[in-house]
């Protein structure tokens, strides 16, 4: 804490300044350095925590006195709550739930510009909204179309999106703010105005609402998609379909949709990227003397796979071209890695154990075998 900024500093504002000069700029820092906006970027949160901190104290005229009377002393005792509650904020970070105390505050809280340009008063865009679909491993093998069912906003159908019974679209002022468009309200440590939910900040609602939506002008309402998904897709990529996000209110145009697809990982196949990995048991025998041995790729076809002799145990061979399509150069594809896993027979026949003694004494074995290094396998 000895570097400390100054809080005035922190938020750029002239000692003398007001009460709405400083909400709006630690608005203007908070806005900036949103999570949501600088994913991973620990010196934006950084500077939004700072802010925060010096709006706690100058936005509350108390504190600032007390500040500017005698400086971080001043609110020391306070600050104390303080670091407590920015570690409580730090989970929010990794969490999510980050995003919704955003829209509380500030009526945003989407990951598109959409729903940022959707603070100020221009012409209102739908909101962009992601969906969850898992895919097969297997289908990822080649380019393939998934169906998904989601749930969006559209606009409703009884009142054209108008939001109006009659058609009229007449509007009186807004009972819950009063036609200011924003409502006072203090969240936590933190109070300020956020946009009235009645109204959408417009201050004005409609006189004869539509039963059908209320007078929003969108309902909800399932929709199955069908999106073609590349071969050799990661899991965790998003696939955008503009427009099919929720409607705007009023006829707006609609927000995005972001399909994000997760890849079911397959029983005995691991995937790295295009390549894959599996693990096929072998006997000793076959260890020692060497063969061709035939398994089933991920795609369930044969493929010849070539045990050199002599081989020990965990040794990795690779088989070219058998894995998956590398995304984006379909004609391309990864590896197959197979891991040779040797099986000591745990039962012998009577013939098998008198062949594996004459072995043993072929072999010249003794029973004072020499340690080497420890190796974790
Ligand atoms: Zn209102
Ligand atoms: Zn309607």
């Amino acid at each position: 804490m000895a570097n400390k900024r100054d809080y005035y500093e922190v938020l750029g504002v002239a000692k003398n300044a007001s009460q709405e000069e400083i909400k709006k700029a630690y608005r203007k820092l908070a806005v900036q350095n949103h999570p949501d906006k600088n994913p991973g970027d620990k010196a934006a949160e950084e500077r939004f925590k700072e802010a925060t901190e010096a709006y706690e104290v100058l936005g509350d005229e108390k504190k600032r006195a007390a500040y500017d009377q005698y400086g971080f002393a001043g609110v020391d005792g306070q600050n104390q709550g303080y670091s407590r509650a920015y570690q409580d904020f730090s989970d929010l970070f990794s969490g999510g739930g980050f995003s919704s105390i955003f829209e509380d505050l500030f009526g945003f809280g989407g990951f598109s510009g959409g729903s940022s340009r959707q603070r100020d008063a221009g012409p209102a865009t739908g909101q962009s909204i992601r969906v969850n679909t898992e895919v097969d491993i297997h289908d990822i093998c080649g380019e393939f179309k998934h169906e998904f069912t989601y749930a969006h906003q559209v606009a409703c159908e009884a009142c054209n999106g108008t939001g109006s019974k009659s058609g009229k679209k007449s509007m009186k002022t807004c009972p819950t703010c009063g036609g200011m468009g924003q409502i006072r309200q203090s969240s936590g440590f933190f109070s300020m105005s956020r946009t009235c939910p009645t109204c959408g900040g417009r201050g004005q609602i409609i006189e004869d609402p539509c039963p059908a939506c209320r007078g929003s002008g969108t309902v909800r309402k399932n929709q199955t998609l069908r999106v073609k998904v590349p071969a050799g897709i990661e899991s965790g990529t998003d696939i955008i379909l503009s427009g099919m996000g929720n409607a705007g209110p009023n006829g707006a145009p609609p927000g995005d949709l972001y399909v994000r697809i997760n890849v079911k990982p397959d029983k005995y196949f691991v995937r790295q990227g295009a390549d894959l990995f599996v693990q096929v048991p072998i006997s000793m025998t076959q260890a020692a003397l060497g063969l061709d041995i035939e398994i089933k790729n991920l795609m369930g076809e044969p493929v010849k796979v070539e045990i050199p002799s002599g081989v020990q145990n965990g040794k990795i061979v690779r088989v070219k071209g058998q894995g998956l399509p590398k995304y984006r150069n379909e004609n391309s594809r990864g590896d197959l890695y197979v891991k040779f896993q040797i099986e000591t027979p745990k039962r012998l026949g009577l013939k098998a154990k008198q062949i594996m003694k004459e072995l043993s004494a072929a072999m010249g074995e003794n029973d004072h075998p020499s340690p080497v290094p420890f190796t974790e396998d």
